[in-house]
Formats: structure tokens, C-alpha cells, sequence
């Protein structure tokens, strides 16, 4: 199977629908409680595992889960709980900064649009997109490393940087499945099409993937080092603000 774009839109749907068949209500899989606490989860996990997060997070929402709570701890009593993720201390001035926007601004309530979203200290289009998106308020597709990954891989994407690859998106995905697109590409570049040695063998999709060809069989054994680098280095995102 040729790696071409635009995709055949028989596969795509065919892509989808097993990926709906096989978990039909995916989330993402950061703790959250309400839509507060899922906007500094979001900003917390730019670079970081949803796993450190995670850790980082049951901690501090056991005694900070409002914006006023969270003000209230300030730069220096919120660093202690989030001191093991990447980028922790400008991430810390944005939390607070954002949940003084959200107190003093808009009543103590997170702003559920993308505008004002945006206009949060150390919110960016990914982070508002994943807010939106699982709160089911607008279907969007975070582009993040796995899912720019796995877009390229399966040939529903071609552009060179996350957004480009997130309006491909839009274009080829079916409407029933967009909202959980990001979440299915997100959770199958985790943990079936990893960037080292996906796998292949037990992806429930490899019969509709164009690269296959580039992990498995004869064929990954005559792909020279330069294709494998160049595939490699395609399949990597930019790096970019969130
Ligand atoms: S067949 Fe391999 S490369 Fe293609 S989507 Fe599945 S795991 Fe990824």
C-alpha cells in the first residue's frame, strides 16, 4: 500500500470505525474534577507524561481545585507540588497568573471558549484545543508528537508542522469521529505505534497502513539506514509553545 495524500477515504473511515469498535468512549488520561483543574492539568503536561502529571496533580487538587484555592497558594506554595515536571517554575507563574484571570475576570469560572481561553497566561491553541475538546464543546485535534506521528504513519497527514497536520486532519476525518480522533491517535501512538519499534504485529489497523512495510517483513530489512532515518526524522513534531 502506497503512502499517498490525500488518503483513500474508504480506509480512512475503515481506520475509524475499528478505532471506535475497540474503545468507543476514549478520554484523556490525566486526572481531572472539573473544568479548572483539566486547564492546569493541559498546561502542566506541555513536555511532561500524563503519568508525572498525574502525580504531581493528586496532591495539589486535594487542596487547590478552584482558582480562588489556587490563588491563594501563590507562586512559592504551588512549586513544591509540581517541582518534579519539566518547565515547572514558568508553569507555576502561569497557573497562578491564569487562576487570578479567572477569578477577577470571569466571576471564578474557566472561560469555556477558545478566545478567552487563549488569552490565559500559558494557554496556547493545543491546550485550549484539548480543554474544548474533552469537555465536548468543540471537536478539535491537538497535534501532539503522537498524534503527528501516527497521521504521518497512516498517511492522514503530510504537512511539516502540527498545525498544518491538524487542518489536514479536519479535512480527512469523518464528522462522527472528529471529536474523538485526537484522544484514538493520541492513546495508539502511546501504546500500539510508538516511535521506536511500534507494534506492528498487534496493530489492529496494519492491514490500512501505508508504513507497515517500514517495521515488519522483508521490506524493514532491505529499508536502508537513510530511509529509516528519513522516516524517522518526518515522523517527528516540530517543537512549539504548548
Ligand atoms: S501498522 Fe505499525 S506503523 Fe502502522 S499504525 Fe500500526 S503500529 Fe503504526
Amino acid at each position: 500500500m502506497a503512502l499517498v495524500y490525500p488518503p483513500d477515504p474508504d480506509r480512512v473511515e475503515e481506520i475509524f470505525r475499528r478505532f471506535e469498535k475497540a474503545d468507543p468512549n476514549p478520554h484523556t488520561e490525566l486526572d481531572f474534577a472539573n473544568p479548572f483543574t483539566l486547564l492546569v492539568a493541559v498546561a502542566l503536561s506541555a513536555q511532561a507524561t500524563d503519568k508525572q502529571v498525574n502525580k504531581a496533580t493528586e496532591k495539589l487538587f486535594a487542596v487547590a481545585d478552584t482558582p480562588a484555592k489556587m490563588a491563594a497558594l501563590g507562586v512559592e506554595g504551588l512549586t513544591p507540588y509540581i517541582s518534579s515536571i519539566g518547565l515547572y517554575r514558568n508553569k507555576a507563574k502561569n497557573v497562578i497568573a491564569l487562576s487570578r484571570i479567572v477569578l477577577e475576570q470571569h466571576g471564578g469560572k474557566v472561560p469555556l471558549e477558545r478566545a478567552a481561553l487563549q488569552a490565559l497566561p500559558g494557554v496556547g491553541r493545543k491546550t485550549a484545543s484539548v480543554v474544548l475538546n474533552e469537555l465536548g464543546i468543540e471537536p478539535a485535534i491537538a497535534v501532539d508528537t503522537h498524534v503527528f506521528r501516527v497521521s504521518h504513519r497512516l498517511g492522514l497527514a503530510n504537512a511539516s508542522t502540527p498545525d498544518k497536520v491538524e487542518q489536514q486532519l479536519f479535512r480527512v476525518v469523518p464528522e462522527p469521529w472528529l471529536t474523538r480522533a485526537h484522544h484514538w491517535l493520541i492513546l495508539h501512538g502511546r501504546y500500539v505505534c510508538t516511535a521506536q519499534r511500534p507494534k506492528c504485529e498487534s496493530c489492529m489497523i496494519a492491514d490500512l497502513c501505508p508504513s507497515r512495510g517500514l517495521f515488519v517483513g522483508a521490506a524493514a530489512g532491505k529499508a536502508s539506514p537513510a530511509t529509516k532515518r528519513k522516516a524517522a526524522k518526518k515522523a517527528r513534531v516540530p517543537r512549539r509553545k504548548d
